[in-house]
């Protein structure tokens, strides 16, 4: 039986125009992307906010993956919040045309007293004041990791430096840490970023790969301090339909692997979790939304995983 794993994070409608195509209102938000990716290997917890709009099908592909919606706060005469983007170019580039944080913007989560107890939480993208609020009610998980993003560093520095004292990962990609620690070197901000409290980093940086440095969570005596630091490249098989949610379903591919280990994580673990990390995003950025994510069998996904694994051994 898989660890308990949970999500607090946002749920959208996403409007995405890339160079050859463009969706309106599909079902995106991070905390959407993750629990999608997530549930691939273990049964997922998911908190977040949406307004009286939300439609019975929305809930329903997230109910097909196994994903627990109880912790889903609906607010009556509300609308939920709303995210507009532009891919230029060969996709590395995006702009945000329009946030409409409607419900989004006052959420207060609550975690359901059965779920304060879950072993594995995943504080997606938000203010960490409300990623703190998160930690504060939940009891001795055995991994937190925290995901963020450059507006929380310039408009909430403070807080967010509070928040590293108590998370064991963080996620964010490389212009992020590049802000967060004032070093363009990788290599030097992860060692600057481990020294503001978590064990572990994990730093993203698109079609370039991801990168992850530190120690295992858990007590000193139980992991040891053995310090890890491994890049791996990204893995695309096809054309990029549309890159949303790449990193929220890294997050969900690592989070959910190591919820499915069903043991205390070791240090050999989290370059494990960051490989199935990368073969997620690279299903999620062959379609709109989580389209190819929500029927992705567990064979198609090895099958890839092991195809990548040879292509990084080889
Ligand atoms: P990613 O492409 O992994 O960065 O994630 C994109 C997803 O994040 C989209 O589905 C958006 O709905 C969601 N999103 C965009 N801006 C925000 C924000 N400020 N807070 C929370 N979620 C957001």
């Amino acid at each position: 039986m898989a660890q308990s794993l949970l999500v607090v994070g946002s749920i959208a409608f996403d409007s995405v125009r890339t160079p050859h195509d463009e969706v309106a209102d599909v079902l995106g938000g991070s905390a959407v992307y993750f629990s999608v990716a997530a549930s691939l290997f273990a049964p997922v917890r998911l908190v977040g906010v949406v307004g009286e709009d939300f439609p019975d099908g929305h809930r329903q592909v997230l109910q097909d993956r196994r994903i627990h919606i109880d912790g889903l706060q609906v607010v009556e005469g509300g609308k939920t919040f709303r995210w507009c983007g532009t891919y230029l170019g060969n996709m590395n580039e995006r702009i945000t045309d329009d946030v409409q944080l409607n419900v989004f913007g006052d959420f207060r989560p609550v975690i359901p007293r059965d779920w304060r107890r879950s072993d594995l939480v995943f504080l997606a993208n938000g203010s960490p004041v409300t990623q703190m609020s998160v930690l504060d009610q939940v009891e001795s998980p055995a991994l937190t990791v925290a995901d963020t993003m450059d507006l929380w560093i310039e408009t909430a520095r403070d807080e967010l430096l509070v928040l590293l004292q108590h998370i064991d990962g963080l996620v964010l990609n490389d212009e992020e840490a590049a802000m967060l620690s004032g070093e363009t070197d990788l290599a030097k901000a992860e060692d600057r970023i481990l020294a503001m409290g978590p064990k572990f980093i994990v730093i993203k940086m698109g079609s370039e790969g991801a990168r992850i440095a530190g120690r295992a969570p858990g007590p000193p005596h139980a992991r040891g301090q053995e310090v890890i630091k491994a890049v791996l490249p990204a893995y695309c098989e096809g054309a990029v339909r549309d890159p949303t949610g790449a990193g929220d379903s890294f997050a969900g591919g690592m989070m959910g692997y190591l919820a499915g280990l069903d043991r205390p994580i070791t240090v050999e673990d989290l370059p494990a979790a960051l490989k199935v990390g990368t073969v997620m995003a690279s299903f999620t950025i062959e379609d709109f939304s989580v389209r190819r994510l929500q029927d992705l069998a567990r064979g198609e996904f090895d099958a890839r995983l092991a195809a990548y694994d040879e292509s990084v051994s080889g």
